[in-house]
């Protein structure tokens, strides 16, 4: 069987999942251990191989308990509480929160701030509970309002102003639908775009990629709400997209003589995953 494959050029970590784990694995060269407030990345195989170096993934009620060591922030950055924790139980911190997400966070607060006389709400779209999601709230003493679709409209109140942000790995097709739909219901609403610029780039060619191949190749943890969002792109473009979540569960059955393979990933696959997946596709049908 003859198969021609092509990994994304612009799938692969985003910039600030790279720093992070640069950062992370520079402190890992002289330190045995480092402790992480949840995966510092949606891919287990990527988190495999920073556990292997020294990094340990914790979760909050874990920092809770931790005392005078030192602790990652990852790209999705925190809430005003957790540094206020790490600061009373003596916790050093490495903040890899993404300036991308740091300055949202900031407009966030300010807006917050600035309508609280006028009884504005702060609108968030995003997936309720998810780390990024919730520093954002934080911003805002807990009040802002977190609605994941079209669907929760509802819950928005029309006769107060309303400021609309977005988590920055949402889909900029679904946040700018939403928009729309908010400012027909409310009279003041003010939209702030805030989708990053990389997802937003990506997710324009993702589409191209999808339609110019006959079968796609997802690499993506489960976990990773990104990953989610760009799989379903691609399966909306093409039926024949597959979830790869570890190389090992590549279908022979999937591919056909003469197909053009895509391999593509989420913000938090890391290239050498994309390659793994090239390499194992050729040797299949080498
Ligand atoms: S997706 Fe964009 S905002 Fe989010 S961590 Fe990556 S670079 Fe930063």
């Amino acid at each position: 069987m003859k198969l021609s494959v092509e990994i994304d050029p612009g799938s692969g970590f985003c910039n600030g999942v790279v720093r992070a784990v640069r950062q992370a694995e520079e402190y890992l060269s002289h330190e045995r251990q480092l402790y992480s407030l949840g995966a510092i990345v949606h891919n287990t195989l990527e988190l495999e191989r920073l556990e292997s170096k020294g990094l340990k993934i914790l979760s909050l009620e874990e920092v809770r308990r931790l005392r005078g060591e030192t602790l990652l922030i990852r790209a999705h950055g925190e809430p005003p509480s957790t540094y206020a924790l790490a600061k009373e139980n003596g916790i050093r911190i490495i903040d890899c929160t993404c300036p991308v997400v740091l300055r949202l966070q900031q407009s966030v607060r300010e807006v917050y701030q600035s309508m609280k006389s006028t009884g504005g709400q702060v609108v968030i779209f995003g997936r309720a509970g998810h780390a990024e999601v919730n520093g954002l709230v934080g911003q805002t003493e807990g009040n802002a309002l977190v609605i994941g679709s079209l669907d929760e409209l509802d819950r928005i109140d029309p006769e107060r102003p309303v400021a609309l942000f977005s988590q920055t790995t949402k889909d900029p097709v679904e946040y700018a639908r939403l928009c729309k739909a908010v400012e027909a219901r409310c009279a003041h609403t003010v939209c702030f775009d805030t989708i990053c610029r990389q997802v937003a780039s990506r997710h324009k060619l993702l589409v191209d990629f999808a339609r110019n191949h006959s079968v796609i190749l997802f690499v993506s943890g489960r976990e990773s709400s990104n990953g989610k969002v760009l799989y379903d792109l691609c399966r909306n473009e093409n039926p024949r997209t597959f979830l790869v979540e570890d190389v090992s569960c590549l279908e022979p059955s999937w591919f056909h003589d003469g197909d053009s393979v895509g391999i593509c990933g989420a913000t938090s696959t890391p290239k050498w995953q994309l390659e793994e997946a090239a390499a194992k596709v050729s040797s299949l049908f080498g």
